[in-house]
């Protein structure tokens, strides 16, 4: 028999449907054995999510208010769930020892942790499987960092023996014993390192979206959804902004070789998004386009440097980006011609010593003409097949200029998993949806 890792989301839990929904998925394969809950998130828009109500109730009692509002809320949601399911738990005496504790050491992370805390309680009891608290095996270091060595032993220790287990997720505990949670989203830390401890088959990571899409919904009218990405891929779009999972969640998993399937609670029979280590694992997917994914972010800047025999000038490259070193700047993409050189970089970073960097530049390597172009947006198409396919970038560029966009720079990894372009931050929305049209809607034709 295998065994999965099944993490499920706040809003996979925001309430006893969802719950009904989550013990059907589990119920429905023996191999679902280790389990990891979030806290209940939002039912609907403006609801609160119960990590956020202890939040409050954490910052009301450090400055000695009373709490009591916001965590009769909190219980409210809790009892709620416990009455809509119908089982027999009572969780009163819980209650009582999280008040008598925030008002004796309000600490914002033992507040938020209980969230998760009781809601593996009340997920325990309903599927019948065994509680594990995760203070007792995610173990942080004194100033915060995991232990995850230390942590991959106590888990394993404490799940020898145990046919399932429900593990909380975002918290642990650090070796002077007082709890810590990871940062917000960090059940999806949790649920990789368990399946690294315990050498899972599969993580399964079930939220409230069928996977990765190919491009943002909001300027691509309802993309595909990505049936299999890399953890290099991912990582890629990643960085340009695309967000479903933890940053911190990949390493754990991605280091023991373990594939990620992101699922939706709510459509079970989406095979969702897989997200496998290596280049080899294609086997389910159906269509293979050229490209994966693609994203985009705006807010950059680039500075240009023109010098005439700049090719020859040895340490010119240096010289300039001692400069951006002097000023802790840190820099995107660097392409350069013979005479010119184009940096692009971060605005907000730039901004606050623009002048700075432009003087010293000038002192550093006397360019014949500098200057700074805002509003630029990058654009990340990244495609792990684009190695093997001829004609790429031209294609890129052939439906900018139908779409009379211009390029601003372009920038091709060694490794060609992607290919970077700079365009006007008013042009991105565009640019993705010639894309999209370009290498996804045409290939299907
Ligand atoms: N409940 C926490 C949060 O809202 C952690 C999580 O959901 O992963 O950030």
């Amino acid at each position: 028999m295998g065994n999965k890792v099944v993490k499920f989301g706040g809003s996979s839990l925001a309430d006893a449907n969802q719950f009904r929904k989550v013990a059907a998925i589990i119920s429905s394969d023996p191999d679902r054995k280790y389990v990891v809950p979030s806290a209940p998130g939002k039912r609907f828009s403006d609801d609160i999510k119960i990590t956020d109500m202890l939040y409050k109730c954490a910052e009301l009692a450090g400055s000695g208010m009373d709490f009591s509002e916001p965590f009769h809320a909190v219980k409210e949601r809790y009892n709620g769930i416990i009455s809509d399911l119908g089982i027999n738990m009572n969780l009163d005496d819980e209650f009582a020892s999280i008040a008598a504790e925030l008002k004796k050491r309000p600490a914002k992370d033992f507040a938020a942790s209980r969230g998760e805390y009781l809601n593996g309680k009340v997920l325990a009891n309903y599927l019948g499987y065994n509680f594990v608290d995760a203070a007792d095996v995610i173990i942080f270091d004194t100033k915060g960092s995991l232990l995850l060595d230390k942590t991959v032993d106590a888990v394993r220790e404490k799940l020898k023996g145990l046919d399932n287990a429900v593990i909380p997720g975002f918290y642990g505990r650090t070796t002077e014993g007082f709890i810590k949670t990871f940062s917000r989203g960090g059940s999806d830390v949790t649920g990789s390192i368990i399946a690294n401890a315990v050498r899972a088959e599969i993580y399964e990571n079930w939220t409230d979206v069928s996977g990765f899409l190919v491009a943002d919904p909001r300027i691509v009218e309802n993309p595909d959804v990505i049936e299999v990405i890399t953890y290099r891929e991912l990582r890629e779009l990643a960085y340009m902004g695309a967000s479903v999972l933890h940053e911190d969640a990949i390493f754990p998993v991605r280091s023991a070789g373990i594939p990620i399937n992101i699922r939706n609670t709510n459509r079970p029979e989406d095979a969702g998004t897989m997200i496998v280590p290596g280049d080899h694992d294609f086997k389910r997917e159906s269509i293979a386009h050229t490209i994966t994914g693609i994203a985009g972010r705006k807010g950059f800047s680039t500075i240009n440097i023109e010098k005439a025999m700049m090719n020859a000038e040895t340490g010119f490259g240096m010289k300039v980006l001692k400069v951006l070193y002097d000023n802790g700047l840190s820099f995107e993409h660097m392409p350069s011609g013979i005479d010119t050189m184009s940096i692009t970089l971060d605005t907000a970073k730039l901004e606050p010593v623009r002048e700075k960097v432009i003087a010293q530049m000038r002192r550093e390597v006397a360019p014949d003409h500098i200057e700074i172009e805002d509003g630029i947006a990058l654009l990340a198409i990244v495609g792990r097949r684009m190695k093997n396919t001829r004609g790429t970038v031209a294609r890129i560029f052939a439906a900018m200029a139908h779409a009379r966009i211009n390029v601003k720079m372009i920038d091709q990894g060694s490794s060609e998993l992607n290919v970077i372009i700079g365009v006007s931050e008013h042009d991105l929305p565009e640019a993705i949806r010639r894309i999209y049209e370009m290498f996804i809607n045409s290939e299907k034709e």
